[in-house]
């Protein structure tokens, strides 16, 4: 059986992003936007993992990966996900050729 998954033309890049560990109110459940300070939209995306969670910002756009690290959520794990634009620029400080190559 043929596989349609992709396959990397490169090899993988690593990028930094930046994480922190914010105290979150006792059992709210609503965290704050790193970026704006507005109340981020939680969304989980696996049924069986409640405490892996994405959260997104309306005002601002951002993206957060948030890993509950204490029960209650009285210690949270924030992880900030770069936007497109952000990962397009840094690719291209990693590896300055490849852009023209794969758009040829
Ligand atoms: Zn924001």
């Amino acid at each position: 059986m043929p596989s349609h998954k992709p396959v990397p033309m490169v090899p993988s890049s690593i990028l930094p992003f930046a994480v922190r560990t914010i105290a979150a109110g006792r059992g709210a459940r609503v965290l704050c936007c790193p970026e704006c300070r507005s109340p981020l939209n939680l969304i989980q995306p696996d049924e069986n993992e409640p405490s892996r969670l994405l959260g997104t910002c309306e005002r601002c756009s951002k993206w957060v990966f948030l890993v509950e690290l204490e029960p209650e959520w009285r210690r949270a794990l924030v992880v900030e996900l770069p936007d497109s634009e952000d990962i397009y620029r840094k690719l291209e400080q990693l590896q300055p050729e490849s852009r023209n190559r794969d758009r040829a």
